[in-house]
């Protein structure tokens, strides 16, 4: 039974404090790659 599938890639969405770039990674991107900000984590993306 495979009814289900399990998602790989557990995405999450940051926004960088100071550009207000927005980084979807399945694991923490730590910095902005734009900036080198801070990023906050936005939780799971809603589509
Ligand atoms: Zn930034």
């Amino acid at each position: 039974m495979r009814d289900k599938i399990p998602t790989p890639n557990a995405e999450r969405r940051y926004e960088c404090f100071e550009c207000g770039t927005v980084v979807v990674s399945a694991e923490s991107p730590g910095s902005c790659p734009e900036c080198g900000g801070d990023l906050r984590n936005r939780g799971t993306p809603m589509e």
